[in-house]
């Protein structure tokens, strides 16, 4: 027997205007697990005009700051609470392991809804400009509106937190779109959020598919502003939909990310480092260092230890506590990394380890790739130029720091990259050098919601995060208060009270005063 969910939409539990359904299933068995309301266009505009009346008319945006932050602390203390059920759920659904859902997802929702609750009670939403003779000026912060997050199915409780908490804590409304695959634990935040006591209408979840839901939202003119995350493909698609209401985006997108290790390093750690930089999450991860540019002079060692070390990494199902890897989110994923095996090797380079389907006992319907580690890449090749999204790593040498530099930033996109070095110096002169939203320096995915993310190039636009990312969901308004005195005597030309001279005559075409600006 599957568990029944519904859409969230105005602080309640519904189902879809079209009575549709569908099931999603754990990737560690290829069992459905679930059922869920197929959110359709109906449901996005009814989402979207409930979201526009708890904006326009509700008491969330009107809040201080501060009064809101109590809103975001109380969904921590309750993800918290929950954080058991929350875990094994993404577990289930989104193939996590077990391990990592406890230690790293839940961790990680709980913070975001910390940080932002401090930043909206400490972020001053109002701001006096630099004097003018004759004026006050001061430039507000405001809300935005309705903002719609459309997320993807890697990590889906932390993509809902990282939208949900930036935008609410701002005072504005959300429209949560989570994946098709992965919609459970998004609608279980938005439960949190409402048991928390969040005004009803300022957050809702509305789980259905990517073209019929997605561009509903994208297109809604009542929309203010959508936060995407996903790959650049669709990516590309919202920005040109926005385009049509002018409607504000950001966007995290995919990425390539190049992790350089250079020869003056510790073995031992960077080898370690750079497996965890691109086996986390079986490779699903959109900052993942899926190239692995390493020194010439250390190369062939340091891939036999690497290889050594891959070969050992515990592909299992995601509840089990032994597993280190989990499955590939499908199995139309799982082609897809096979599809690219297939071209790597075809393009001539060298599987060092893995390089196929992993068989995991008792678990025939999962979906399990092996952790695979190609040599003899050449950066130009389609497995270190295209996003594959698994557990699948590119090897690429490199002469002098010079070269790194070149190689890691020869790539349409420009999320994340890391350095592996000894020397901090050194490390942090390539780091500068790297045109990519982050860069780690000895370590690897350390997102934190205080420091901004997102990408350069094709790897996205704004970020999120931080102040950074709470002013994504904040209007400036400058206002202009004049102490003057009467309007015709700073705009004499505007003088309603002179005598107009006769169009063609005399003096007709004479300069007048004008106003700045
Ligand atoms: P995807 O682009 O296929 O889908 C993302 C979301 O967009 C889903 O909710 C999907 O239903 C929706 N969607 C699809 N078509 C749409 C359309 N026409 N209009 C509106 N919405 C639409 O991505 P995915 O396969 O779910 O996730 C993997 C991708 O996400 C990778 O490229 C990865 O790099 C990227 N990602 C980026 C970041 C980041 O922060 N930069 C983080 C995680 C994942």
């Amino acid at each position: 027997m599957t568990e029944a969910y519904k859409l969230l939409i105005g602080g309640a539990f519904t189902d879809a205007a079209s009575g549709e359904t569908f099931e999603t299933m754990d990737p560690s068995t290829g069992q459905a697990i679930a059922t869920v309301a197929k959110g359709g266009p109906e449901d996005a505009r009814r989402a979207v005009e409930v979201a526009r009346k708890a904006f326009d008319e509700g008491p969330w945006p009107k809040m201080k700051g501060r009064e809101r932050a109590q809103y975001l602390l109380k969904v921590a203390d309750l993800v918290k609470q929950n954080a058991g059920h929350l875990a094994e759920l993404e577990a289930r659904d989104a193939g996590h392991t077990i391990r990592m859902a406890k230690g790293a997802d839940i961790g990680m929702v709980i913070s975001t809804f910390r940080v932002f609750a401090e930043i909206a009670g400490r972020e001053v939403d109002e701001e006096p400009l630099p004097r003018n003779p004759g004026s006050m000026n001061y430039v507000r912060r405001e809300p935005i509106g309705v903002c719609v997050g459309i997320t993807p199915w890697n990590f889906p409780i932390q993509m809902a937190a990282w939208k949900i908490a930036p935008a609410i804590a701002a005072g504005n409304s959300v429209v949560i779109k989570p994946a098709t695959y992965t919609p459970l634990t998004t609608l279980e935040v938005g439960r949190l959020c409402v048991e928390a006591g969040i005004p009803e209408g300022v957050v809702n979840v509305l789980p259905g598919a990517g073209a019929a839901v997605g561009e509903e939202l994208v297109t809604s003119p009542m929309v203010d502003k959508v936060a995407f995350t996903g790959s650049t493909e669709v990516g590309r698609r919202i920005m040109q939909l926005a385009a049509s209401n002018i409607t504000k985006c950001t966007l995290e997108l995919g990425g390539k990310s190049a992790a350089i290790v250079l020869d003056d390093v510790d073995f031992d750690y960077a080898i370690d480092g750079a497996l965890w930089g691109v086996f986390f999450h079986s490779g699903q991860v959109c900052s993942a260092g899926t190239r692995l540019l390493v020194q010439g002079s250390i190369l062939d060692d340091f891939v036999a230890e690497l290889a050594k070390r891959a070969e050992a990494i515990a592909v299992g199902p995601a509840l089990e506590s032994s597993s280190d890897m989990g499955p590939i989110v499908s199995e139309a994923q799982l082609e897809t990394v096979e599809r690219y095996v297939g071209i790597g090797r075809d393009e001539g380079a060298d599987v060092v380890v893995g390089g196929e389907r992993a068989m995991v006992e008792g678990h025939d319907g999962g979906f399990y790739y092996r952790p695979t580690v190609f040599s003899n890449v050449d950066n130009s090749m389609r497995i270190a130029q295209e996003e594959i999204f698994g557990p699948v790593l590119s090897v690429i040498p490199f002469a002098e720091d010079e070269e790194a530099a070149r190689l890691a930033n020869d790539s349409v996109y420009g999320l994340a990259g890391g350095v592996w070095s000894g020397d901090n110096n050194r490390a942090i002169k390539l780091a500068e050098r790297m045109r990519t939203g982050t860069v780690w320096i000895n370590d690897y995915h350390m997102i934190n919601p205080r420091f901004p993310f997102g990408g350069y190039k094709q790897s996205g636009l704004g970020r999120e995060h931080g102040e950074i990312g709470f002013n994504e969901y904040r209007e400036t308004k400058h206002v202009h208060l004049d102490l003057g005195g009467p309007v015709r005597a700073r705009h004499p030309w505007w003088d309603l009270t002179v005598p107009k001279p006769v169009p063609g005559s005399l003096g007709s075409d004479a300069e007048g005063s004008k106003p700045e600006g």
